[in-house]
């Protein structure tokens, strides 16, 4: 049966299994997914490698003349590479997570990472994870939904994938970091985080993978009519 062509946006609070979903439901009905929070966490680890944001998370002007020169691309498998490195696994350390929010927070990033998605867009089935896919980037996308869960188990969620990756976090730390990315997204002044009205929302905190992906499935056939 020919698939229609569909954007699905899943937007939502840090840590709330949003990609995993995302990866799940895109491998499962041929769609190509597509992780925003990549991106935003490449041109992090960008500025950071170039001195262009400090500790206290100033970033310096000159890093909108350096985004013209930035390559990010996802490489056939799926992970992000700057040029011809893969970066996959610096983009999910805790020094990247520390900073991401700020960055994401400046405009001109904002119109830097939103070219890319659009171009992305136009590849026809797609799902996005993000924060502000369903009411920015794409707000005519054909179904949006919009994760939730408790901190407890979000920050629980986050802290066992960094220390299965061989990071030794704090538990404190990664809850603080949730925390303050959470603020950050939601408050700033370009695209902050928020419900988009016609999304579904998904409150995950008491939700095994396989009933939240039977949710969503359960969503796509109501609404396309699709296997
Ligand atoms: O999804 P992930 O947690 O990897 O995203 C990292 C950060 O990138 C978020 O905390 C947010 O600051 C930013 N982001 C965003 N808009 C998106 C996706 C991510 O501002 N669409």
């Amino acid at each position: 049966m020919k698939v229609p062509d569909i954007i699905i946006a899943i937007d939502g609070f840090s840590s709330t299994g949003k990609s995993s979903l995302a990866k799940k439901v895109a491998a499962k009905f041929g769609f190509l997914y597509l992780d925003s929070g990549a991106l935003y966490r490449g041109v992090t680890l960008f500025a950071q490698e170039e001195s262009l944001i400090n500790r206290v998370n100033m970033v310096n002007p000159a890093l909108k003349e350096a985004l013209k020169g930035l390559d990010l691309h996802f490489g056939p498998d799926g992970k992000l590479c700057m040029g011809p490195r893969c970066i996959e696994q610096q983009i999910r350390s805790m020094e990247v997570s520390g900073q991401v929010s700020p960055i994401a927070a400046v405009p001109y990033v904002r119109e830097w990472v939103d070219e890319k998605l659009h171009e992305f867009g136009r590849k026809g089935r797609i799902v996005m994870d993000g924060r502000d896919i369903g009411t920015a980037v794409f707000p005519d996308a054909q179904l949006k939904i919009f994760m939730t869960a408790s901190e407890q188990v979000r920050a629980q969620r986050r802290y066992d994938e960094l220390v299965a990756k061989g990071e030794s976090p704090l538990l404190e730390e990664v809850v603080q970091n949730l925390r303050e990315r959470d603020y950050i997204d939601s408050h700033r002044e370009t695209a902050p985080l928020r419900r988009a009205e016609d999304a579904f929302e998904l409150d995950n905190s008491d939700m095994t993978f396989e009933e939240e992906l039977a949710w969503v499935q359960g969503l796509i056939q109501g609404k396309f009519g699709i296997l």
